[in-house]
């Protein structure tokens, strides 16, 4: 099974809620597939809410829409009550073998995968990558979520079957979406990736956008190496990705 991409997803949705109509359409729905596309504001109200908000139905001259709920927030809107559309990120702690592991996600895909084996060092590492997002402890139904990732750290041959919500500049993007080509058992150099995407020059940039990757192992950084085939640094600890690796090699 092939895991869907963040871009993948934006795209589709892109498509299916792309006018002013269509979000109008999917608000008097209250369609639930529009969550996470756009958010819709109330003027007379001050609020905004998602798609799928149960409140009773605003008369359209009265609402306009919303890529995100950061510009809802811009535009001076406040957060609905009932629906809570800046619910940003779920997380939880679970087990793995390399020790513990966080898992956050937002409403269109897991957002983070940390390993440490310090909760709080974990948990200040969650605040330090998403200053702005409200955090909130997941619910029964993300264990699942957790249990899914865990299963995927643990045999990483297998793709990730859940979406991800992939962060970064445009450059950090493109990194992320060459080592995501990466094979697991196969290793690639800075240079390589660099050249990879293009700039052939930005083998340090490339090492940044590395260390900057909230995603471990879903975004496979631990693959690239040193141009000597060495294993160099990781943000999660060098064991770890000596460990993966190893793990990947035989499997
Ligand atoms: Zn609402």
């Amino acid at each position: 099974m092939v895991a869907m991409t963040a871009t993948e997803t934006k795209i589709d949705i892109d498509r299916t809620f792309s006018t002013d109509d269509l979000r109008w359409q999917a608000v008097v729905e209250r369609d639930v597939n529009a969550d996470g596309a756009f958010y819709y504001s109330v003027s007379t109200t001050g609020v905004y809410c998602r798609p799928c908000c149960a409140a009773r139905l605003a008369r359209r001259e009265n609402v306009a829409f919303h890529n995100t709920s950061a510009e809802a927030e811009q535009a001076g809107f406040r957060s609905c009550k009932r629906c809570r559309p800046s619910k940003v990120t779920q997380f939880a702690i679970g087990d793995c073998s390399f020790g513990a592991i966080l898992v956050a996600a937002t409403d269109k895909g897991v957002c983070a995968i940390l390993l440490d084996d310090d909760l709080d060092a974990l948990v200040r590492d969650l605040h330090d990558r998403f200053p702005k997002a409200q955090l909130i402890d997941g619910d029964e139904d993300f264990e699942k979520t957790v249990a899914n990732v865990v299963g995927f750290v643990e045999a990483p041959a297998l793709s990730l079957d859940l979406p991800l919500d992939v962060r970064g500049t445009t450059f950090q993007q493109k990194v992320w979406a060459a080592l995501r080509e990466i094979p697991a058992g196969e290793t690639a150099s800075y240079g390589a990736v660099a050249k990879r995407i293009g700039s052939p020059k930005a083998v340090r940039a490339v090492a940044g956008a590395c260390a900057a990757n909230s995603i471990a192992v879903a975004i496979p950084c631990h693959r690239v190496v040193r141009n000597d085939g060495e294993i160099s640094g990781y943000r999660w600890g060098v064991e770890r990705k000596q460990a993966l690796l190893e793990r990947e090699a035989t499997s």
